[in-house]
């Protein structure tokens, strides 16, 4: 609930004044403890709180929840850390879907939209185990787990709006990224809200047609129309699109494509992330070398700022979508909390 929600949902005898506290303990104290609140309201106002239903520890620092909603699905959260910065990775559905041939969320298909207090949830999750607050250190949030967030647009841009609240969260704007598949009517929407998330675009392709193979929604929205779109899109002051790009190994990670993904790219406010495939049961797909990340990577560099991002958690199945899958289909995954 945003303020203004929790002001309308409360009965007439109470002022402005309790919706504060309630929003206040919630998000600023982050306390999920009742007697904060006026004991009139206690009954009223439960924090749906997500339910840890399992925590995994990845020697590199990262952690990864499996966190239980209210309906006993399940969903994926990761929380990475690198230096001062802290990044926390949500999901916006439970399932997907898309069907993108290199992803495991892909497989669970769609069971329904996470509400904006899931989604918020994960993060007051994420912050109060791990102690964060946005003021002290560099802290972002990246819708890249489970889900396509724009097939969940209103949820995300309320859950969006509650946390850059400055008197409750208090992320910045800037530092909330969804990443899409590529929904062009609902980037459009996206573009005209007042507060958003920033843009990522999952393009994993130098082609149309390769792009049609492993992300079939490409026969939907077509890539030129796509980019297309992103050119048309209104950034704000000092945003950047960012384009995603998971490598596959000898599928598009060759010179040729890097030089064919310039080309698609050429003079868009973009940068460029590169993701080499964090390889997961039932994918068929390997991971590329690092020669040839290096070599793809450079190509890039020379018209657009492009990163590797470094594989997080492998020990502990950290690919979207495998700590889900792992735990429908065995008890291979060891818990480690
Ligand atoms: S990569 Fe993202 S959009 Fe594609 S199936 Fe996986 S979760 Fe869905």
């Amino acid at each position: 609930m945003e303020l203004a929600d929790i002001e309308a949902a409360l009965a007439p005898q109470y002022s402005k004044f309790h919706a504060r506290r309630i929003f206040d303990s919630v998000y600023a104290q982050r306390s999920f403890d009742a007697s904060v609140m006026p004991e009139s309201l206690r009954f009223a106002f439960q924090p749906g709180e997500l339910k840890e239903s399992a925590r995994y520890e990845s020697s590199d620092g990262t952690v990864r929840y499996l966190m239980q909603l209210a309906d006993g699905k399940t969903v994926e959260t990761v929380f990475m850390t690198e230096g001062s910065r802290d990044t926390i990775c949500i999901s916006s559905q439970v399932g997907c879907p898309v069907d993108c041939k290199f992803c495991l969320t892909a497989l669970m298909g769609l069971e329904r939209n996470l509400t904006a207090g899931e989604i918020v949830g994960q993060v007051l999750h994420v912050m109060h185990r791990h102690d964060l607050a946005p003021k002290n250190r560099t802290m972002n949030i990246v819708m890249m787990g489970q889900g396509e967030p724009l097939m969940n647009l209103d949820n995300v841009l309320k859950a969006t709006r509650i946390l850059v609240d400055q008197r409750g969260i208090g992320m910045g704007e800037r530092r909330i990224c969804l990443s899409t598949s590529g929904l062009i009517p609902k980037i459009e929407e996206l573009g005209r809200a007042k507060i958003r998330p920033r843009l990522a675009i999952s393009l994993n392709a130098s082609s149309e047609e390769q792009r049609m193979e492993i992300m079939p929604i490409t026969q939907k929205w077509h890539l030129a129309e796509l980019l297309e779109t992103c050119r048309r899109f209104p950034l704000k002051p000092k945003e950047h699109i960012f384009f995603e790009y998971v490598m596959l190994g000898d599928f598009n990670d060759s010179e040729a494509d890097a030089e064919r993904v310039v080309k698609l790219l050429a003079g868009m406010t973009c940068k460029m992330n590169l993701i080499p495939l964090n390889p997961g049961p039932g994918i068929p797909f390997t991971t590329p070398s690092d020669e040839r990340v290096d070599r793809f990577q450079k190509i890039i560099m020379q018209s657009i700022p492009c990163y590797v991002r470094k594989p997080r958690g492998r020990d502990i199945y950290a690919a979207c979508g495998q700590l889900n899958r792992m735990n429908q289909e065995s008890s291979l995954v060891q818990v480690m909390a």
